[in-house]
C-alpha cells in the first residue's frame, strides 16, 4: 500500500494541529447558554468523513448528537464526480431538526453537489442553525465559490486519498493525505492493495 503513494500532501501532524484550531472556531460560533455552548447536532457524510469526524468530535467538548448521512458520488474507480445521491438505507436523519444547531461534516468539497444535496435535505428539517465543515477544499471554481463555513485545508485540484478518502474503497486507512502514483489509478488491481505488515 505504501508503494502506491506518489506524494504526501498533508501529513498527520499538520492535520491534527489544524483540527485543533478548527474545533476552537466551531465552539466559539455556538450560541452561549447558561450551561456553556449550545448542544450540537453533527451530520457526518459517510464514508469519507469518518476519520476526520472521529478526530474532530473529540476536540469538541459540548453535548452532541450524531446523525449519519450516506451519499455516493465517486462509485468504484471513478475519480471524477458522477452526481451525488443520498443512500436512503444508511441515513438516520430525524424528520425534524427544529431548535438544533447542525454541523455537516464532509471529507472534501469538489463540485459541491454532495453538500448542496445534504444541506437542502437539512434545511427542510428546520434547524436553528446550519453550518458546514470540510476537511479539504479543492482549488477549482465550483468548490472555491461554494459557501462553506469551515475548511481545514485548501488543496490543488488533484485526486487524493487517505485519512478517510478512498480510491475504489481502498486507502482510507492511510494516516496522511496523499496522491497515488498514476500507474495505480485507472488500472485493474493486478496487485490488490494489501494492508502493510
Ligand atoms: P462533490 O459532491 O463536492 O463533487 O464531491 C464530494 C465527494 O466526492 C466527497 O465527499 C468525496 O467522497 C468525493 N471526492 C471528491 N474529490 C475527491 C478526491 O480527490 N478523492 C477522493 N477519494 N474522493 C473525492
Ligand atoms: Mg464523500
Amino acid at each position: 500500500m505504501q508503494g502506491d503513494i506518489d506524494q504526501v500532501l498533508i501529513n498527520r501532524h499538520a492535520i491534527a494541529r489544524r483540527i485543533h484550531m478548527l474545533a476552537g472556531a466551531i465552539i466559539d460560533d455556538l450560541p452561549p447558554t447558561d450551561h456553556g455552548p449550545a448542544p450540537l447536532t453533527i451530520v457526518p457524510i459517510l464514508t469519507g468523513s469518518v476519520i476526520f469526524l472521529a478526530d474532530l468530535i473529540r476536540q469538541l467538548p459540548v453535548h452532541m448528537q450524531i446523525h449519519l448521512v450516506s451519499v455516493t458520488s465517486y462509485p468504484g474507480t471513478a475519480t471524477t464526480s458522477q452526481g451525488a445521491a443520498i443512500r436512503q438505507g444508511l441515513t438516520d436523519l430525524p424528520d425534524s431538526l427544529a431548535g438544533e444547531h447542525v454541523l455537516v461534516v464532509d471529507d472534501i468539497l469538489d463540485s459541491g453537489n454532495t453538500l448542496r444535496l445534504v444541506t437542502a435535505e437539512l434545511t427542510d428539517r428546520r434547524p436553528a442553525s446550519l453550518r458546514t465543515c470540510v476537511l479539504l477544499r479543492k482549488q477549482r471554481p465550483e468548490a472555491m465559490s461554494f459557501n462553506v463555513d469551515y475548511v481545514a485545508f485548501d488543496i490543488p485540484d488533484q485526486f487524493v486519498v487517505g485519512y478517510g478518502l478512498d480510491y475504489d474503497d481502498y486507502y482510507r486507512n492511510l494516516p496522511d493525505i496523499v496522491t497515488l502514483r498514476p500507474s495505480v489509478i485507472g488500472h485493474e488491481h493486478s496487485d490488490q492493495p494489501t494492508p502493510s505488515p
